[in-house]
């Protein structure tokens, strides 16, 4: 009986959206839809600046709903949500026509430690990626980078120690090389240490990079004036 109850629980869970929890028969319900597409960002690509020094795709604004899928997809288990948000950040590259203007990138996906991805089953940004990639046409490759020590969260840690909490952190897969510029992708910008610090070790080791991709800015464009940014900014 229970097993049967917990069986009718999952048929209606099914058809919520997944974001809000309305009753829909689609993955995210016509009002959050039209949410998340009223928050598509124009222009979508950013010009290099302090925070990332090299152009910046961000899809969309960090609102509610947007908020709310990407809570969804890093603590809820929903990887069905990260291919949704790569075919949608790819339909509006398309738009763009950015594929015609920037027709041979590789898409490569900010790794994740081993250990928290076996936890969570999962790399959100690597999903992200492989449906951005493939909706697009371009080649995908989720190893080239290795996260090779777990960071600890930057608030734990001195001021000195940010920037080398990072830095270490990160390392290139083995025999990987490439002349195909990088296309990087993550899930969310914030302060863009992480973006900057695999930037720098690419063009250390002389591979060309494009710039990123994020699905937004949850910095909302916004440079930040707490000292930690201040202090990650420096070279
Ligand atoms: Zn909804």
């Amino acid at each position: 009986m229970q097993s049967f109850l917990s069986h009718i629980s999952q048929l209606f869970l099914q058809s919520s959206c997944q974001s809000c929890q309305r009753a829909s028969s689609e993955f995210f319900c016509p009002f959050c839809q039209a949410q998340l597409h009223t928050g598509i960002r124009s222009p979508l690509i950013e010009p290099p600046s302090t925070l990332h020094p090299l152009p910046l795709f961000a899809w969309a604004t960090y609102d509610t709903s947007l908020r709310q899928i990407i809570r969804q997809l890093k603590y809820k288990k929903q990887p069905a949500i990260g291919t949704w948000l790569g075919t949608e950040m790819a339909k509006s590259w398309i738009n763009a026509k950015l594929h015609q203007k920037f027709p041979q990138l590789l898409v490569v996906p900010i790794p994740m430690h081993k250990s928290k991805q076996q936890q969570r089953g999962y790399n959100q940004a690597e999903l992200i990626s492989r449906s951005f990639a493939r909706q697009i046409g371009y080649r995908h490759q989720p190893n080239a980078i290795i996260r090779i020590r777990q960071t600890q969260p930057q608030s734990e840690l001195g001021l000195d120690d940010r920037a080398k909490n990072l830095e270490s952190a990160f390392s290139l897969a083995p025999n990987f090389k490439t002349n195909q510029p990088i296309l990087l992708l993550d899930d969310i910008f914030t302060t863009g240490a992480t973006l900057r610090t695999v930037i720098k070790l690419l063009e250390n080791h002389n591979i060309p990079v494009w710039g990123s991709a994020v699905t937004t800015r949850g910095d909302s464009g916004t440079i930040p004036k707490t000292p930690k940014n201040i202090l990650i900014l420096k070279k």
